[in-house]
């Protein structure tokens, strides 16, 4: 399959994206979409970027012609599937992952299905489900099956971890959305405060501080060990 990769917006000018957190949506898209590329060159997919180097950007300064290039690049490389990554903002108000599609009931919706519920059971975050988005060019001016996946909100202060510490997962859940396939096992986990962290988050723990504290006591304890083994059995089972 010839499947078109674009990462939301330029790293300058006036298409730049949302930010939050130290983050910069640009980059964040990026990087998902430069490891969701080795993923499906892996499996033997044609893949194209609308931006190759995190520092590119894509049109002659205008957010118009940024999106317009986007477009034109994928329609002119006659592309199977174009998918567009993004990450949401909203006064740090919300959170969670949505997947945009032209309209509802498409074959780009299926596909937008997929790929919503493999990185909300993957990574556990909040599930937006699939909109339908008829306005935005990068999704009405496609003539293969596109969608938009808004990762998460860039500007809320648990998504924003997500979207800091997990990027090889998001890209390993939008792979298997896209072809059905699983993308390699769950790399082992190490870091304390992000292992406490998603206890928390998850909320099988409640004392972040405290959990995180116990486990930097004795990193060579039993509870630092359970923590870590349960934790990628967790995610490795979706849980
Ligand atoms: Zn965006």
């Amino acid at each position: 399959m010839k499947i078109f990769l674009d990462p939301g917006h330029n790293y300058s000018g006036s298409d730049t994206g949302a930010g939050g957190f130290g983050l910069r949506e640009e980059i964040v898209t990026f990087e998902v979409a430069n490891k969701l590329r080795e993923l499906l060159q892996s499996a033997g997919h044609e893949v194209r970027m609308s931006r190759n180097y995190v520092t590119d950007n894509v049109g002659n300064g205008t957010i118009a012609s940024s999106l317009n290039e986007r477009v034109s690049m994928s329609n002119s490389w006659r592309a199977d599937l174009f998918v567009s990554i993004h990450c949401n903002a909203f006064n740090g108000a919300a959170r969670g992952t949505e997947t945009l599609v032209y309209s509802k009931g498409s074959d780009a919706a299926e596909i937008a299905q997929r790929v919503q519920t493999a990185i909300v059971n993957n990574l556990g975050t909040a599930d937006r489900g699939v909109k339908a988005r008829s306005e935005l060019a990068v999704l009405k001016n496609t003539m293969s099956p596109a969608l938009l996946v808004e990762l998460a909100f860039i500007d809320n202060e648990d998504d924003a971890w997500f979207l800091k510490t997990r990027q090889e997962d998001f890209a390993k859940a939008i792979f298997e959305g896209i072809t059905g396939e699983r993308a390699g096992g769950i790399a082992e986990l190490t870091d304390i405060h992000d292992i406490a962290w998603e206890y928390a988050y998850r909320g099988i723990v409640e004392d972040l501080e405290g959990f995180e504290n116990e486990m930097r006591q004795n990193p060579n304890g039993r509870l630092y060990w359970l923590a870590r083994k349960t934790l990628q059995f967790i995610r490795e089972r979706n849980f």
